[in-house]
């Protein structure tokens, strides 16, 4: 937190209070020179409790220690309240009980102010309280009990008096800032400034001013200490009136019209080049004595009070500010004169502020305008309470929030105190009677607040003359001559008449020389003693003259020794001026010297500047192309991996086809030996019944004929799934003479096209892909081309045909007569297949194949209008059926 407080000072630092003068320089803001300092303070919250009104009025303030007070609810309240009044300590930098004299106030709390003002440092003080609570008495004071104000002021001239500058030596700009001007402008404005004014040429002392009558009696002067002897000071003060959020320059000098009194003007403010506020327009009168700036303070209460009169205004309701500016600037090298450079000029300020009551509206019962004024001077103490806390949560809780300075002019008039540097004071006036306990109560909470507000410490600023001592120097060789003046028993500066008086006071009238008779020996004796008195007399003034000539003579010899030692020293100054002349030139020639070789080096760091460009150049777009390159690489790269990704769903996908194709192919050779396994059981048992039929008729036909095989292969069909015989039957077979025979030709949709020699064409024929009604009322053939895997993998084409007949309810019934397999394969396996199939090992492969179909075709399906063909007719599917 600590670090961060620090930055933030960091920034503060650029709006110091500080009215350090710097113009004359350059034009521009003067760069942030200050030293750093990191050093904070508190503000310094003192309390003044003031003695009570009347002896038995109830008080609710306990003053426990130097630094504690403990307020007591009043009986009333305690009652009212249900106790929520407690006692409550409130802890100050110190209490100042009722006994405290004005002169111990000072002491403590402004005197280091004002040795911090001679020592350049900005101060700020402040009087805080309820009406009646003493702040105007505590700064002001009365007569014999000067308050602070009187003695900040008393104590600057009794420190600087001796080192004051003539006045309009220093001259303020219009802009918050401090000139030195020239002795001969300062001497006409001297002359001007006594032709106009009447102002007495010495000011009026402390015992003929009788608004200042003893205000501060001499034994409690006091003085700072580390005057700078070499530097010339002055002081100048405004005073200034806020009132209703107006400012009003108390010194101002309007001329006044008795007959339509002009209502004074208010001033504004402003921001000088070096971020202080400053009223624009106010008067700064320069004051060379505590009585002149007393006058001066005075004259402004009288305008205050005159207006306040006038505009029916209330005092207490006004804050005053007092400001105190010190200037002040080293000797020139002789120590007689103020050094004619501005910004040598150093300026510090001290504000005596007393506000305004802190009491709320309602307990001074205000109404209408004066209502209204009350708000606003209400504002600018709420102001100034919202920025306390403001500043206060800022500091400790690191945060930034924007202090509301500008919300009134009080605070924006001080808002450097608070984010510069400077030493601010308050002194919180209490009044301990119990009316007042409420109100108190908010004075203590703000003063406890504003306690925990910290400001920068002001650095320390030397100023920074010629040799120091020159002041005293000058002064130890007048001293030097007087005493060899009054050594010789010579004339000392300006005593020279006095002795001349005492002289001719001791010439006595001539007697008189009226001879009132021959026998008169009085007179004549007389006057010859008094000419011969006067001729001594005269005698020793021509010898008094003549040692005082001498005298003068030797002094001027002296002084012309002097002049002459004085003028071989500038002489001897001189050779040394010739020979620092030289040393100057040959470090001109030095310095040119320099010049050009860095000119030489800048040359060349210029070129080696471009090469490193181009270089740079170069580097930049090798490393894009390079940038470009990689960035291609890293697309093909991810492509790559989007391919392989890809290849291998693609390659998952074909194992998994071919897998489920393998699957399909194993599932469709296993039914095809299931189908012969049934053909031959069928077999078995065919012949079982022929043994059997032999055995019982002792005779047997040798082999039954094609159609006889047929008939008896149909009958031996049973038991069958479809219903045989009497569904079917009688049959209507067409006549084929009727004209040629007509085919239906159904290939499945599901057929592959194998684009094989093999392929059976059969003209007339009506093309199909699913069994339809009409096709097969039109037509007596049928033929159905079947694929299927062989037990090799090839694809077996089976040609399936069959008669259609009409059957007794309309429809048509196929009967399959024929089965007719086409088959591609390998040549050479075709040939040994084929060997085989012609002699099986049970020498009759013809029949089965015969038997096979014979079987099969005893299956007819009859087909009515609007039936779908039943599962039967896949024959693939019935040898499973026939199982049951
Ligand atoms: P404020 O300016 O706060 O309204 P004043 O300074 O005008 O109050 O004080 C009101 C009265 O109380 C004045 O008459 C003043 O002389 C008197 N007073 C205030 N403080 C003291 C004190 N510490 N000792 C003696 N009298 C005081
Ligand atoms: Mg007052």
């Amino acid at each position: 937190m600590r670090a961060r407080r620090q930055r933030r000072r960091g920034i503060k630092l650029k709006h110091l209070g500080m009215i350090r003068q710097a113009k004359g320089k350059t034009t521009r803001r003067p760069p942030p020179k200050k030293p750093s300092n990191n050093q904070k303070d508190p503000v310094g919250v003192y309390c003044r409790v003031r003695p009570l009104g009347a002896e038995d009025e109830e008080c609710c303030i306990e003053v426990i220690s130097n630094t504690t007070i403990q307020l007591h609810a009043p009986d009333g309240l305690k009652a009212n309240r249900n106790g929520e009044f407690k006692e409550t300590q409130y802890s100050f930098k110190k209490v100042f009980g009722i006994k405290t004299t004005q002169r111990e106030l000072f002491a403590d709390v402004a005197k280091p102010l004002v040795e911090d003002l001679i020592h350049c440092k900005n101060g700020l003080l402040f009087t805080y309280g309820v009406t009646g609570s003493g702040k105007t008495y505590t700064m002001t004071g009365s007569p014999g009990q000067g308050g602070l104000l009187p003695r900040s002021l008393d104590m600057i001239f009794n420190s600087i008096g001796p080192y004051q500058a003539k006045r309009y030596v220093f001259k303020p700009d219009d802009k918050n800032g401090m000139e030195v001007q020239n002795q001969v402008d300062a001497l006409l404005d001297r002359q001007k400034r006594d032709s106009q004014t009447s102002v007495p040429k010495t000011p009026t002392t402390r015992r003929t001013d009788p608004e200042f009558a003893d205000m501060i009696s001499p034994e409690e002067a006091c003085k700072a200490g580390g005057v700078d002897e070499d530097s010339s000071y002055s002081v100048f003060v405004s005073y200034i009136e806020i009132y209703n959020n107006y400012i009003y320059d108390l010194l101002e000098e309007t001329p006044f019209d008795p007959i339509k009194p002009k209502p004074p003007q208010s001033k504004i403010l402003r921001e000088d080049q070096n971020h202080n506020m400053y009223v624009a327009g106010c008067t700064e009168v320069e004051v060379k004595s505590t009585e002149e700036a007393f006058e001066v303070f005075w004259r402004g209460q009288k305008k205050r009070r005159i207006a306040n009169t006038q505009l029916n205004r209330e005092s207490s309701r006004s804050h005053s500010v007092f400001i105190i500016k010190l200037a002040q600037a080293p000797l020139d090298a002789d120590g007689d004169t103020v050094l004619q450079d501005k910004s040598q000029v150093n300026v510090s300020q001290l504000c005596l502020v007393d506000l305004a009551g802190s009491e709320r509206t309602s307990r001074t019962r205000a109404e209408g305008s004066r209502l209204r004024e009350a708000g606003n001077i209400n504002q600018s103490l709420m102001t100034l309470r919202t920025c306390i806390e403001v500043l206060r949560e800022n500091q400790m809780c690191g945060t930034n929030k924007m202090v509301p300075y500008r919300d009134s002019k009080v605070t924006h008039l001080f808002k450097n105190y608070f984010d510069g540097e400077g030493k601010v004071r308050m002194v919180v006036c209490v009044n301990p009677k119990a009316d007042d306990y409420e109100e108190t109560l908010l004075v203590m909470r703000f003063a406890e607040m504003t306690q925990e507000v910290e400001v920068a410490r002001p650095v320390d600023r030397p100023i920074c003359g010629f040799a120091a001592g020159r002041r005293q120097r000058n002064q130890a060789f007048k001293d030097e001559l007087t005493h060899r003046l009054e050594e010789r028993g010579g004339p000392v500066d300006g005593e020279s008449p006095t002795v001349l008086n005492q002289l001719l006071q001791s010439f006595h009238p001539l007697p008189p020389c009226e001879i009132s008779g021959p026998n008169d020996d009085v007179t004549l004796p007389r006057l010859i003693e008094a000419l011969e008195k006067r001729h001594k007399i005269r005698q020793m003034m021509v010898e008094e003259y003549n040692k005082t000539a001498n005298m003068l003579k030797s002094v001027l010899q002296e002084q012309d020794s002097n002049l002459l030692s004085k003028e071989n020293f500038i002489q001897e100054q001189r050779g040394r001026l010739g020979e620092k002349d030289k040393m100057i030139q040959n470090q001109k020639n030095e310095i040119d010297r320099l010049e050009k070789k860095s000119k030489m080096l800048e040359y060349k760091i210029d070129i080696l500047q471009k090469t490193t460009n181009i270089y740079e150049e170069d580097k930049r777009s090798l490393q894009h192309e390079l940038e470009s390159r990689e960035q291609r690489l890293q697309r093909e790269m991810s492509e790559k991996r989007r391919m392989e990704t890809r290849m291998q769903g693609i390659v998952t996908d074909a194992k998994l086809k071919w897998e489920k194709e393998c699957e399909r192919r194993v599932n469709a050779k296993q039914l095809e030996m299931q189908n012969k396994l049934w053909v031959k059981d069928e077999k078995l048992k065919q012949l079982k019944a022929i043994v059997t039929e032999g055995k019982t008729e002792n005779r047997q036909p040798q082999r039954p004929s094609r159609e006889k095989d047929k008939v008896a292969a149909k009958r031996s069909v049973s038991p069958s799934p479809v219903p045989t015989g009497p569904l079917v039957r009688p049959l209507h077979r067409r006549s084929h003479s009727a004209g040629g025979e007509r085919w239906v030709d159904h290939k499945p949709t599901t057929n592959v096209d194998l684009d094989t020699v093999l392929q059976p064409n059969i003209p007339n024929a009506i093309k199909v892909n699913a069994p339809n009604e009409k096709a097969l009322s039109k037509c007596d053939k049928y033929v159905l081309t079947h694929q299927e895997f062989a037990s090799d993998g090839e694809i077996q084409t089976k040609l399936i045909k069959g008669e259609v007949f009409k059957t007794r309810g309309g429809g048509q019934a196929v009967q399959f007569t024929d089965i007719e397999t086409l088959k591609q394969e390998n040549p050479l396996a075709a040939s040994r297949k084929r060997r085989s199939s012609e002699t099986g090992p049970d020498g009759e492969p013809m029949e089965r194949n015969w038997t096979d179909v014979e079987t099969r075709c005893s299956v007819a399906v009859e087909m009515r209008a609007g039936s779908s063909l039943g599962p039967g007719y896949q024959h693939h599917g019935y040898p499973k059926r026939r199982k049951p």
